[in-house]
């Protein structure tokens, strides 16, 4: 883990005063048509800089809020996968043990089996992808069969994928017979609805599940997405009852610069939701 010369905006609390601890996690080793998740991190803290600390609907500030940037976990941190996950899992189980929310940013997907590992909560996920295949491109721990690694850690009841759109028909057929719970862009319920039967979550925005409209900067695109509102009210929803967060798959070199303010506005979403609803 190196430390940031610029942290996320409002982000001033030391590690121990903290109520929030946010890292980044520079790894996009699996990712399998655009790379370039990994630099989403200090990208995403630089456009953090464009928003402002108050917030109209919450009517309150970030700053002042116990916020820790602990800096990046970089590529050269690990030699595969599995290395990656097993050291983000335990930066978040130390993170757990002193009863911080941890806030990550990605890089790519596989860094929720992690965050499932550690936390061990429910996960609701916003993705285009299902991320479900049992492997991919010989691996099976990668950013495309993450949500599947997390179904053996956790049971496959324990995961809601929001934004679903682009799955092959071997994923499509598991999940029909396994009863993964998706939510179709075109068919989508109220945030309260998805939220109804959760009353403790883990979140993992994937930022392809967004429309490539308000977020081009992605690894994966694919068209007929979530609106931003919509995405923004589930977050602001399921972040009071929220054991952490993910925002993963950001690209900044296909990026108009709009999907690394959209990544920042979230996590001040979250932040603001839980101080103000709680
Ligand atoms: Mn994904
Ligand atoms: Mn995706």
């Amino acid at each position: 883990m190196r430390p940031r010369p610029l942290a996320f905006m409002d982000a001033s609390s030391t590690l121990e005063e903290a109520d929030y601890v946010l890292f980044g996690v520079m790894y996009d080793e699996t990712s399998s048509f655009r790379r370039g998740s990994k630099w989403a991190p200090p990208h995403i803290r630089m456009a953090s800089y464009n928003l402002e600390s108050f917030s109209i609907h919450h009517e309150a500030e970030v700053r002042g809020l116990r916020l820790h940037d602990a800096g990046d976990f970089g590529p050269e941190d690990f030699s595969d996968p599995e290395e990656m996950v097993l050291s983000v899992a335990q930066f978040l189980r130390e993170l757990l043990s002193q009863g911080k929310c941890p806030i990550v940013l990605g890089g790519e997907h596989t860094l929720t089996v992690a965050a499932a590992r550690a936390l061990r909560a429910p996960i609701l996920y916003v993705d285009a992808h299902a991320d479900f295949r049992e492997e991919y491109m010989g691996r099976r721990l990668c950013h495309a069969c993450q949500a599947r690694r997390v179904a053996e850690e956790l049971g496959v009841s324990s995961i809601t994928i929001v934004g679903v759109r682009s799955i092959s028909a071997g994923e499509y057929e598991d999940a029909v017979e396994m009863g993964l719970r998706m939510y179709y862009p075109w068919d989508l319920p109220k945030p309260e609805e998805i939220l109804r039967d959760l009353d403790r979550v883990y979140i993992s925005i994937d930022l392809d599940g967004l429309d490539p409209s308000v977020a081009p900067g992605v690894s994966n695109p694919e068209p007929g997405g979530l609106s931003y509102e919509y995405v923004r009210d589930l977050v602001r929803l399921a972040a009071p009852r929220a054991v952490g967060m993910d925002v993963v798959e950001g690209n900044p070199i296909y990026d108009n610069g709009n999907t690394m303010v959209l990544a920042a506005k979230l996590v001040q979403e979250f932040l603001l939701s839980r101080e103000t609803q709680i």
